[in-house]
């Protein structure tokens, strides 16, 4: 694509203003550390193209982009029906950590994008520390990348200490039989959440959910076709929390987005697409990401709508 370059750098030019409209992740204190005028894209093609545009090497904490690598992780071991035992996914319309349906529906997460969902995931994951735990979660992503994927101590060590609300979940979860150790697996999401890319690498990562499965790069089968549409379908639904309706319309991809301000979009059999910008709208999406990725998919008529 030959003027990819110029539309990326184009998606940044327009998105940058949009960071005053949005404010940065503070309930977990260390992101709110984040400068919120450095914004990028990168894109990664099956075909092994690779184009960037602004601070696409800048290092951010996966956060909720995690879960996807999480349940990719789950499916591996479990197969897509065992991964998701208890969850209907169906959209929550509610926020990323809200209670509510907790409370109304037995401790049963609408899916596994939601908090409550991917603390359910983490507890399912192998292992006996949060280490190990999301040690699964990064060799899954390193295996891609060929490269260790580092965990920020200082993220993890902030969320670990003011995680009261996720910690809710879990006990709510553990009230009702869904899972055993409340503490574990919030744990381990926390340290999965800490994991760290740049939107370059992250779109990279990403890659083989474009390639049905299968590492375009390498060849390497990563997750059975069958699961890789189920995520697909599930970020489709969920990926944007609440904001999930507006960008299908808007959008029309499945992606997955994270306080951090990261978000991994992903266009079936042709890219991912890795945005960063770490001012959130009211509904905890980055502002310019979703701007970026509204003018890309624009420019380029990448809506699976037609
Ligand atoms: N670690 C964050 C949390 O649980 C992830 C949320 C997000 O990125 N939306 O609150």
């Amino acid at each position: 694509m030959e003027n990819l370059q110029e539309l990326l750098d184009e998606a940044c030019n327009r998105a940058r203003p949009l960071v005053r409209e949005g404010r940065v992740a503070s309930y977990i204190p260390e992101l709110a550390k984040a400068d919120p005028s450095l914004i990028g894209i990168a894109v990664h093609t099956v075909e092994g193209e690779t184009v960037q545009s602004g601070h696409a090497a800048h290092p951010f904490t996966l956060q909720s982009i995690s879960k996807l690598f999480s349940l990719a992780a789950l499916m591996r071991f479990r197969g897509p029906t065992g991964a998701l035992d208890g969850m209907p996914c169906e959209p929550s319309g509610d926020a990323f950590h809200s209670i509510v349906r907790l409370e109304e529906e037995a401790g049963h997460p609408r899916n596994p994008l939601i908090n409550a969902g991917a603390i359910l995931v983490s507890s399912r994951l192998p292992g006996g520390d949060p280490k190990e735990i999301a040690g699964t979660v990064g060799e899954l992503l390193a295996s891609v990348l060929d490269a260790p994927v580092p965990v920020d101590a200082q993220v993890y060590a902030s969320e670990s200490a003011t995680g009261y609300r996720n910690r809710a979940l879990a006990n709510y979860m553990q009230h009702f039989g869904l899972l055993e150790n409340a503490e574990l697996a919030c744990e381990a999401y926390f340290r999965q959440c800490a994991l760290t890319l740049d939107a370059k690498d992250l779109a990279r990562a990403g890659l083989f959910l474009a390639g049905n499965g299968t590492d375009p790069m390498s060849g390497a089968p990563i997750l059975d076709p069958q699961c890789t549409r189920s995520i697909l379908a599930l970020m489709s639904m969920c990926g944007l929390y609440d904001q999930v309706g507006q960008f299908a319309l808007t959008v029309g991809l499945p992606a997955k987005s994270a306080v951090s301000g990261g978000i991994l979009t992903i266009v079936p059999g042709r890219m991912a697409i890795a945005t960063y910008g770490a001012a959130l709208g009211p509904k905890g999406n980055s502002v310019a990401g979703v701007a970026m990725l509204q003018f890309l998919s624009d420019a380029l008529d990448l809506s699976l709508f037609g």
